[in-house]
């Protein structure tokens, strides 16, 4: 068993800032803690942790990290909380344990659908802080080789999770050395005989070849000397388990397996690199197509090297990757190697493409996605992750989504009221909209207003069932605060009209006569007709008679006399040639119509479309009728308006207004069209409720700015409760 002064000795070494009273601290508490637990060995169980650490000092893992490796089962095995660590340890650490004692929980080879949402929270710890997977991948280690102890049935459960998990996530951050050990333990249990195959004609080709790998770096090594070039040459065989892996893959046998002896080449710098090539092309033939320069283009998780395949002196194929001594420290420690993750923190404001959230984005993205997906892909079970779409916020919290989702659905997964308000977004820091795809690795920031509602609309295009249920919610809401504003007014002026006053008090009393639970309830009741204001006048005034009854109407001229003039019209003569417009921008014999579903006003921003044979047809900008021209940008026109001052002309608008269903509506609207001089010529009006018309009027008017003056003034008409111009008829 490791000394305490030994680990902390081991730690100073390679990190001389080293917390060592906090080392000294986690040794002492861990030990304490795990007490006279036993491992399954028999070992004294804090041997366990003591080891993980010390996997982690080999990878020269930092002292946070060692002192999490330290006390990662204390949570989950023995009586101490998170706060104990927290208030020890301090917050940092405590959320590493407490973070890995949630993925102890996790059973990544369960059923598909837990499965993948197991590796989701595995994902969200390693995103909170990427030592977590540090110290996770070395605990693993340390169970399989330990594993001989554990019952079988349990033995072939982790073996299978290592191999198809924590393996491929070790090789995937760099770490090759723990990828290969963690991948032979799992082959052998999983495999033996297979493992045993494999180890038998390993052994046989080394009597064979008799030192192959002692010949092969002398002769390497002289040739670059003779060049000038000093370098290191590591060779090794490859390991049981790839060597399966491609004897499987390639169905060869293992007499035709050519690349069983690896070698590297380390030498001073890049430029030696390219001349250390150049120097071993020269002395054997390379194969062709096994040429990799890793340097110029890194892979993802910044592995760099030269790779090449030769004939060599033996006439074997010789497989080499030649690098300098700290491509060589980040290809074996990968993550660990990198200084950056020492600064990560869930505070960190750092966004953007610099600073270590890109990193920590860009490792992310290389687990789930990857420069060479079948690979990682055939042995694990990680390509659940293709279903998803992983994006961060701009404070670097990872949200997961299904593919295909859209901004909207990250809004509503960061929060419902950012979701409801959202208006726009920032995609990596550029404007985008809110219904386009999600890819891995956005960076999306949601810009939101106070008080908007999604529309309907949206509910079709957002993919997470979260935002659906959001969105009907928000707009189901809105749509009953409509309902109980325009119910509340509408009482409120039914009063008002009766001369009569009424309290909450007295409403809520008569309720149950309505068969109303609550207040709203019978707002909203009454905003959407279900019941007419008049019985509730009743209902608290039985007494109350209309005193000066209006002169009966005649059967069916109830509102204001006027229901039969559904089609009345107030022609204004003298409107012909609206065709005679001129508009700027366009051939003089083209033919210029105005789209007969709503009109463009002088004011409006326009557009012509060009109808070959039949000419321009004029639309506002804003109609929807634009969108079936979206394909065919050469028949769109710039058109400006000309308007002659000296010969004025009136032009068509529409406007739909919902009242107030109550004597003299009708009045107001006309007197205030006519004093702004403007005319009416043509109207309709029909029911919604009992409570409530809508009239839609068709105006003529001089310009924009004479239809917004007119519409500002019956806005503010206490009978209005909507008034819209309407540019689709
Ligand atoms: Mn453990």
């Amino acid at each position: 068993m490791m000394r305490q002064y030994e680990l902390v000795e081991k730690v100073k070494h390679y990190a001389p800032d080293a917390d060592e009273d906090r080392l000294n601290r986690a040794y002492v508490f861990a030990m304490q803690a795990h007490g006279n637990q036993k491992r399954a060995s028999g070992a004294p169980y804090f041997t366990h942790p003591l080891e993980v650490a010390g996997i982690l000092t080999d990878l020269r893992a930092d002292d946070i990290t060692i002192v999490a490796a330290i006390l990662h089962d204390t949570i989950e095995d023995t009586g101490t909380t998170r706060e104990d660590i927290e208030r020890l340890f301090g917050d940092q650490i405590a959320q590493l344990v407490d973070g890995l004692t949630k993925l102890n929980k996790l059973d990544l080879v369960s059923k598909k659908a837990a499965q993948a949402e197991n590796l989701r929270k595995l994902l969200l710890a390693v995103a909170q802080d990427v030592r977590v997977l540090l110290v996770k991948l070395a605990d693993r280690l340390h169970n399989m080789r330990t594993l001989g102890h554990v019952p079988p049935e349990k033995r072939a459960r982790i073996a299978e999770e290592t191999l198809e998990i924590y393996a491929p996530l070790a090789g995937r951050i760099g770490m090759q050395d723990m990828r290969e050990e963690l991948e032979d333990i799992a082959f052998c249990v999983l495999m033996p005989e297979a493992y045993a195959m494999v180890q038998k004609r390993l052994a046989d080709l080394r009597a064979r070849a008799g030192g192959a790998i002692e010949t092969i770096t002398g002769d390497v090594k002289a040739r670059l000397q003779a060049h000038g070039l000093a370098g290191e040459i590591k060779g090794r065989e490859k390991r049981p388990y790839s060597i399966w892996r491609k004897m499987e893959r390639k169905a060869l046998s293992f007499e035709q397996l050519s690349d069983i002896y690896a070698f590297r080449v380390i030498v001073a710098d890049e430029a030696a690199c390219y001349q250390a090539l150049g120097v071993i092309h020269q002395a054997w033939r390379f194969v062709p197509g096994r040429f990799k320069d890793y340097i110029s283009t890194p892979k993802q998780n910044d592995y760099r090297s030269l790779h090449t395949t030769v004939i060599g002196p033996k006439h074997q194929r010789v497989e080499l990757q030649i690098r300098t001594s700290r491509m060589d420290e980040i290809a074996e420690f990968g993550i660990a190697a990198h200084a950056a993750y020492k600064d990560l923190t869930k505070d960190g404001e750092k966004g953007a493409a610099s600073g270590p959230y890109a990193w920590l984005r860009r490792t992310i993205e290389v687990l789930v996605t990857g420069d060479n997906p079948e690979e990682f892909w055939e042995h694990t079970k990680l390509e659940l992750f293709q279903d998803q779409v992983f994006c961060f916020t701009p404070k670097g919290f990872l949200i997961a989504l299904p593919r295909g989702a859209i901004p909207l659905d990250f809004a509503y997964a960061v929060h419902t009221g950012v979701g409801d308000n959202a208006v726009g977004c920032r995609i990596n820091g550029q404007s985008a909209s809110l219904i386009g795809e999600l890819h891995n690795g956005d960076e999306v920031e949601i810009l939101v207003t106070e008080g908007q509602t999604p529309p309907l609309t949206w509910e079709g295009l957002v993919k997470t069932g979260r935002a659906r249920g959001a969105i009907r919610k928000a707009t189901r809401e809105a749509a009953r605060k409509h309902f109980l504003d325009l119910g509340r007014k509408v009482l409120d002026r039914t009063f008002a009209s009766a001369g009569k006053t009424y309290s909450e008090e007295k409403v809520l009393a008569a309720l149950p006569r309505f068969a109303r639970k609550t207040l709203e309830d019978l707002w909203v009741s009454l905003g959407e007709g279900q019941i007419e204001s008049k019985d509730v006048l009743r209902a608290l005034f039985p007494d109350h008679r209309e005193e000066a009854p209006k002169p009966a109407p005649e059967p069916g001229k109830g509102w204001f006399g006027l229901s039969g003039a559904e089609r009345l019209k107030f022609r204004v003569p003298g409107q012909d040639g609206l065709d005679a417009l001129p508009i700027r921008g366009q051939a003089k014999n083209e033919a210029v119509r105005f789209n007969p579903h709503g009109g463009a006003l002088p004011g409006d921003r326009i557009v012509g479309i060009l109808t070959p044979g039949e000419g321009i047809t004029i639309y506002p900008i804003q109609s929807r009728a634009l969108i079936a021209f979206d394909d065919s940008p050469e028949r769109w026109l710039d058109v400006r308006w000309e308007v002659d001052e000296h010969n004025r002309q009136r032009f068509g608008a529409r406007i739909r207004a919902c009242v107030i269903n109550e004597p003299g509506v009708l009045a107001a609207f006309a007197r205030v069209i006519a004093d702004n001089d403007a005319n009416i010529f043509h109207m309709d009006m029909r029911p919604l409720t009992a409570d409530l018309h809508e009239m839609v009027i068709d105006l003529e008017v001089w310009n924009l700015k004479h239809l917004n003056a007119i519409l500002s003034e019956l806005r503010v008409q206490p009978t209005v409760t909507s008034l819209e111009r309407v540019i689709d008829a």
